[in-house]
Order: structure tokens, then sequence, then C-alpha cells
């Protein structure tokens, strides 16, 4: 099978914009699009690219479209069109594949999945964990789901941004996934928080807590990789946001009613993010939630 070489992109945020330069900087013919303007131009500026003018002039003459925008709503709306605007469907060579590299509902993409095999088109979904210092490394975890041909065909693009890659099943199956991924990553992020002031109330080193952890059977994720970094260092600059973390527990929660399993922790979970985007407002980093926590008790992760 040949390898795909003109790759159109859509979404050069936080995530998009190192991995779509992963891709330039491997050969392949990229052509970005961006509604924020200043990001697009920022990119183009870095990279060797095709900027696109509009949503169609993006799609154009692709192989391959990926999409990393913030949630599956508004890659169905790009990819179909809303309010009798032109979608990228209209333009996508029969054919051509969409990767849905967004962490979007697995629900909806099974359902824009069938809408695009009507037109000729494919699509993959291959949703992401790392994080943006992976996604600039070029070292993300990626999921795939989706026909096996497709896959295979999109493999060395997907190669190109991430170091392990894994076939989770049928389309939709990758941003299942990712959703319950998320959802025992933000488990583990609360339950850390939670241990830690405990431990700071009763006299004990933020610092010393996350190092015994870190060496102990309590580690996760979050105090390897984030407390210190990140909520100790009081920078909650990791370059996910709230928003977005909360939009994730929704879905793997939709999951939940929809397989009719019951969640509670989960349910609880997803809650108190919410609470905290709320209460925090102004778009915080999804760390901030730790700061959340800090209020409703009166005290900081501070030495
Ligand atoms: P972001 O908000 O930084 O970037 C999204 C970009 O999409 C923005 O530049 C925005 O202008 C653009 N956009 C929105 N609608 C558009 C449209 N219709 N057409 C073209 N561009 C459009 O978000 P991000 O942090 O890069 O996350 C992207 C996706 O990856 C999300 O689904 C998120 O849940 C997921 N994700 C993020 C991280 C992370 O650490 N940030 C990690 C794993 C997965």
């Amino acid at each position: 099978m040949e390898r795909p070489q003109k790759i159109s992109w859509l979404g050069l945020g936080n995530m998009g914009s190192p991995m779509a330069g992963h891709l330039v900087q491997a050969g392949f013919s990229l052509t970005v699009y961006d509604v924020n303007r200043q990001a697009q131009e920022a990119f183009a500026a870095r990279f060797s690219c095709v900027p696109a003018q509009s949503l169609s002039q993006a799609a154009q003459g692709c192989q391959v479209l990926i999409t990393m925008l913030p949630n599956g709503d508004l890659v169905r709306r790009a990819v179909l069109g809303a309010n009798s605007g032109e979608g990228l469907c209209e333009s996508m060579p029969p054919g051509s594949v969409l990767v849905d590299m967004s962490s979007s509902s697995p629900v909806g993409t099974q359902q824009l999945g069938r809408d695009l095999a009507s037109r000729g088109i494919e699509m993959i979904d291959a949703p992401v964990s790392g994080g943006v210092s992976r996604a600039v490394e070029g070292a993300l975890s990626i999921l795939v789901g989706g026909n096996k041909d497709a896959v295979g065909y999109c493999r060395p693009v997907l190669e190109a941004m991430g170091s392990s890659i894994f076939e989770t099943g049928p389309l939709g199956s990758a941003h299942a996934m990712k959703s319950l991924n998320n959802m025992l990553s933000a488990t583990g992020l609360l339950a850390a928080a939670e241990v830690l002031l405990v431990g700071k109330r009763f006299g004990l080193e933020p610092e010393v807590m996350v190092d015994v952890f870190n060496a102990s059977t309590g580690q996760n994720n979050s105090t390897k990789n984030k407390f210190k970094q990140f909520v100790l260092s009081r920078s909650f600059a990791s370059g996910f946001s709230l928003e977005l973390m909360v939009k994730d527990l929704g879905l793997a929660m939709e999951l939940a009613r929809e397989t009719k399993t019951p969640a509670i922790l989960s349910a609880a979970c997803r809650e108190m993010w919410a609470a905290a985007l709320v209460a925090l407002g102004d778009s915080p980093d999804h760390t901030e939630v730790v700061r959340w926590l800090e209020q409703t008790v009166h005290t900081e992760l501070t030495s």
C-alpha cells in the first residue's frame, strides 16, 4: 500500500500545532486550517505548508484529512457543514480518509463514520495521550479505531507523531478508550490532591510526600508528571484545559450510561471537576482543579 502524501490538517492549538509540525518534518505535504488566524499564521511562519483560506480549500485534493479540534461536535460541523455552510466532505476526494485525532464522543464518531461512508469517504478515530510535552517530542500514545485497511494506510502518518500506536477495534473504540483513560487519570489526580492536602494540614512537606508516593505504591501519572511540574511549582501550565477535561469526563459517563454500568466513583469525580470549572472560571488549566480543592480547605500545597 502506498503511503499517503497529501495531508490536510484542521486545528492548530496546543496539541495540533506540534503534531502537525512533525508531519512537515517527516516529509508530508501539508495544507493547514484554523479558525484562529493567528494560530494558522504562527504555524505557517515556522513550517513549510499551504495555509488554507477556507474550509473547502483546506480539503481539496487531500488523501488524508486530520482533525484536532476541541470536541466531536465541532468536527461534525466542520466535516458535514453547518447552517447551510459548506462542509469539508464536499471537497474531500472519494477514497480519502478522515482521521479524527480530537477526543470526541465515541457515539458521535460512529454516526459521522456512517454519514461519510455514504459519500465514499472512510473515517478512523485516532485520539492521543501524553499531553503537550509528548506532542512536542513526537512521542504520543495514539489509540486507533476503524477499518483495518484504512488504519494501515494512515499508519505512516500516525507514526510520525507517536511512539506507540494501539489498535483498539472498530470505529469509535479509540474515542471510547480515550475517555476512559482520562476518567482514570482525572480520578488519580483528585485522589492525590486530597491526600496531599490532608498531609499538608498534618504538617508534612508536599515535596517530600510526592517523592514518597513516587517511590511507593501510591504513585500515579499525576504524582509523577504533574504535581511537582505544575502544582507545587504554581505554574499550572500543563497546556490541557480544565474545560476539555470536563468534556472528556462527560464522554466517559455517556459510555457508562450507554452500557448501563453503575460508575459511582467516576460520577463523583466528574461532578467535582465540573464544580471546579464553574468556581474557577476564565479558562483554567486542568491542574488548577487542585487550586479549587485548596480553596475548599483553606490550605495551599506550598512549602
Ligand atoms: P486547543 O483549544 O488548544 O486547540 C484547538 C484548536 O482548534 C484551536 O486553535 C481552535 O482555534 C481550533 N478550531 C476550533 N474550531 C475549529 C474549526 N471549526 N476549524 C478549524 N479550527 C478550529 O485544544 P488542544 O489542547 O490542542 O486539544 C485538541 C484536542 O485534543 C481536544 O479534543 C482535547 O481534548 C485533545 N487532547 C488534548 C491534550 C492536551 O494536553 N492539551 C491531550 C490529549 C488530547
